[in-house]
C-alpha cells in the first residue's frame, strides 16, 4: 500500500498539533524539569532529626517538615530545627497543637482539649496563624505552606480553607493523587501518604509522575519508627537513591519552592489565555 503526500501530512498535523499539545508542553516544564517530587515529612519528630536529615543531606536534596509548635522535638532541640532551615529546608505549618476531628474514625488519641469538633472556627484559624508566627520567629521566613491535621479542612460543616488563602503558598491535603502544573488547587495539594508500602511501590509512582510531568507529593510520619504511620528506613533511603538517580528530570525541592512556581505558572497561563485555569 502507499501512502499519499496528502495522507502524511494528516498524520502529522493530527500528531503534532492534536489538541492539548501545547498544554502539554507547558506542564513539562517543572523548572526546567520534566516533572517535581516534594518530600513532606510529618509532626516534627526525631527520627526527622536523626535519620532523615543525614540521608536528605548526603544526597542534596531539600524537603519540607510540617511541625505542630508543640512537638516535644522541636521544644527540646529547637537549635537543629533552625539548622535544618537556615540549609533550605522548609518549616511547614502544622499548627500549634494539631487538633484533629475526635469523632471521625480510628481517633480514639485525639485529646479533647485539642478536639477540633470542640473548637469554633476562629479559634482554628488564629492558632494557624499564631503558629505562623512562631515559626518565623525561628527561620525569619514569611512564605511557607501548611499542611492540614490529619487532612481536616473544617469544622462540622464550615471550611476554614478559605480563610486561609492569604495566610500559605499552599495547603497539602491527604487525598491520593498526581498535580498537574495548571490544574492543581493550590489549597489541596494531593499526596501519598506512605505506610509500610516498599520501595518499588513508591517507585512506580515516581515514574508515573514522570510519564504524566505531574507533581509528586510524598507525605512521611515515621522513617524507621517513632510514629504508627511509618516506612523502614532501608526502602525510605532506597527511594532516595532512585531519585537521585532521576534527578536530572526530576525538580525536587520543598513544597513552598514547587508551589510558588505552580503560582506564578498559573498566573501566565491566566495572562496568555485571558482567562482563569482551573482551581
Ligand atoms: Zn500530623
Amino acid at each position: 500500500m502507499t501512502i499519499k503526500p496528502f495522507t502524511v501530512t494528516i498524520i502529522f498535523l493530527l500528531v503534532v498539533y492534536r489538541p492539548g499539545y501545547a498544554q502539554d508542553q507547558q506542564q513539562a516544564t517543572w523548572n526546567h524539569k520534566q516533572f517535581a517530587v516534594a518530600l513532606t515529612y510529618d509532626d516534627g519528630l526525631n527520627v526527622h532529626l536523626d535519620k532523615v536529615i543525614p540521608v536528605l543531606d548526603s544526597l542534596g536534596f531539600k524537603a519540607t517538615f510540617y511541625i505542630p509548635c508543640n512537638s516535644p522535638s522541636l521544644t527540646n532541640r529547637l537549635a537543629e530545627w533552625k539548622a535544618l532551615a537556615d540549609h533550605g529546608h522548609e518549616l511547614g505549618n502544622h499548627s500549634i497543637f494539631h487538633p484533629c476531628a475526635g469523632k471521625s474514625k480510628g481517633r480514639a488519641w485525639v485529646r479533647p482539649a485539642y478536639d477540633l469538633d470542640h473548637y469554633t472556627l476562629s479559634q482554628m484559624i488564629d492558632e494557624i496563624r499564631l503558629a505562623n508566627t512562631f515559626l518565623r520567629a525561628i527561620d525569619g521566613r514569611t512564605k511557607r505552606t501548611f499542611a492540614y491535621t490529619c487532612g481536616d479542612m473544617a469544622i462540622g460543616d464550615s471550611s476554614f480553607v478559605d480563610s486561609l488563602k492569604n495566610d500559605f503558598v499552599a495547603a497539602r491535603g491527604v487525598t491520593a493523587g498526581m498535580n498537574l502544573a495548571n490544574r492543581t488547587d493550590l489549597r489541596d495539594i494531593r499526596s501519598y501518604t506512605v505506610d509500610g508500602q516498599s520501595a518499588e511501590v513508591l517507585i512506580a509512582l515516581v515514574d508515573r509522575a514522570k510519564k504524566e510531568h505531574a507533581l509528586l507529593v510524598f507525605l512521611f510520619h515515621g522513617v524507621g519508627g517513632e510514629h504508627p504511620i511509618n516506612i523502614a528506613l532501608k526502602e525510605h533511603n532506597k527511594l532516595m537513591r532512585y531519585l537521585k538517580q532521576n534527578e536530572p528530570e526530576a525538580w525536587i525541592a520543598p513544597l513552598a519552592d514547587i508551589a510558588a512556581y505552580m503560582s506564578r505558572f498559573k498566573q501566565k497561563s491566566v495572562e496568555k489565555q485571558g482567562f482563569p485555569g482551573r482551581e
